[in-house]
């Protein structure tokens, strides 16, 4: 079987282009606020690619980088202020946070309608009631969106989510339950992912565990969304085994894959959430 890529990096360009049109159309340009503690060296190229991102489609990002060792309070104000800024339509946390800070108390402070990242409790039970209301966390967005974009039929599909992260794996198990998958959760403590891979006709790994998917797990025409963002010995590779494409009917590659349409899908929430704001 020759199988399809999905190409996330085409797909997110198209996206960020239509993007671009129509914030060109309104009165003023969304603004973005991104809040980043510390030096960790892959928040700063993902915050990197999100200013770069959001500037190249005229939404007016904002970086507010603070030292690893600011207080709880210094950022809980700040966050307070953004909530009240008018010009600010989306507010991101970029996690992880150093461990002196709570990170739950700190989302939960973004105003639900700014919380283009959907973490926020209400968010996530709006996202839970599939309601139309909700931002949703843009990593599982993306993937949706891939998913409906190359016409995958998802009504009765076996769908099998390695890794329950709060911002991947739980939201894009929901999303795919609420469009009629039957979802297996899978996540470190699992006892038979082999046999459970086999069985399942749409894999979502995110994980975070170079190749850990093999290929001779796959069964012959499943859909593989590869999350992960590993590398081994220098070159980027996903969680699940290169090889296994060979047996999928559709699969994302990484790079270019999932992790251009994360930037692309935080882009839409802030447009949208601009457009709500500003009752369009
Ligand atoms: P995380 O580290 O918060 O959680 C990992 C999850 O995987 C946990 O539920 C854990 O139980 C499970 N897990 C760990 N080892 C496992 C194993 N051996 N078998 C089964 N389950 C196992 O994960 P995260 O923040 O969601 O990130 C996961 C991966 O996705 C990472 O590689 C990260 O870089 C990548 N990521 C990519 C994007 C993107 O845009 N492409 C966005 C977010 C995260």
């Amino acid at each position: 079987m020759s199988a399809q890529i999905i190409n996330g990096k085409k797909t997110a360009e198209e996206l960020e282009a239509v993007l671009k049109s129509d914030i060109a159309e309104l009165p003023s340009a969304p603004g973005l606020a991104i809040i980043q503690v510390g030096d960790d060296e892959a928040s700063t190229i993902y915050v990197r690619n999100k200013l770069k991102a959001a500037a190249a489609i005229g939404i007016n990002a904002v970086l507010h980088k603070f030292s690893e060792d600011v207080s709880q309070k210094e950022i809980a104000d700040l966050i307070i202020t953004l909530n009240n800024n008018k010009n600010i339509n989306g507010m991101i946390v970029q996690l992880p946070l150093p461990a002196h800070l709570n990170e739950e108390e700190l989302l939960d402070l973004i105003a639900p309608k700014k919380d283009v990242d959907g973490f926020h409790p209400l968010n996530i039970g709006r996202l839970q009631n599939g309601s139309s209301k909700a931002l949703l966390a843009a990593t599982p967005k993306g993937i949706l969106y891939l998913l409906e974009k190359e016409k995958i039929d998802l009504t009765g599909k076996n769908a099998l989510i390695i890794g329950c992260s709060k911002i991947v794996g739980r939201p894009a198990g929901m999303l795919l339950l609420q469009h009629g998958c039957t979802v297996t959760f899978a996540h470190i403590h699992t006892q038979n992912l082999p046999q459970l891979v086999k069985t399942a006709d749409i894999i979502i790994a995110a994980c975070g565990c170079p190749q850990m998917v093999k290929a001779e797990w796959i069964k012959e025409g499943a859909v593989l969304i590869d999350v992960g963002i590993n590398r081994i010995n220098g070159k980027l590779c996903g969680d699940i085994e290169a090889a296994a494409a060979e047996k999928a009917s559709f699969f994302t590659p990484v790079p270019g894959g999932v992790g251009p349409m994360t930037v692309a899908m935080l882009l839409q929430n802030t447009y949208e959430a601009y457009l709500k704001q500003n009752h369009k």
